[in-house]
């Protein structure tokens, strides 16, 4: 399972991080994003040079275990705007 977001919606509110931090976390332009976690994937992905592009570019892959968590965030998102794909 993957997820992403569409930083076009997002409200910066962090609520997602909040629920599932080895998955999101904010940028310095106020809006977060996804990403695999060295702990779990041993390695960052980079596209293009960039770790966490915003949109689907940056889709990452959920971490063992972490579905539920991220499930929660999708479902207490503001901006609605979390998507997880198979
Ligand atoms: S919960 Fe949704 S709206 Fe809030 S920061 Fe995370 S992705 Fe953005």
């Amino acid at each position: 399972m993957k997820v992403w977001i569409d930083q076009d919606l997002c409200t910066g509110d962090g609520l997602c991080e909040e629920i599932a931090d080895e998955v999101f976390f904010g940028k310095d332009d106020g809006l977060f994003y996804v990403k695999e976690s060295t702990g779990n994937f041993g390695e960052e992905k980079l596209y293009d040079g960039d770790a966490h592009p915003a949109g689907p570019d940056g889709m990452a892959r959920i971490p063992e275990g972490g579905l539920e968590a991220v499930i929660e965030a999708a479902e207490e998102c503001p901006g609605e705007c979390i998507f997880i794909e198979v």
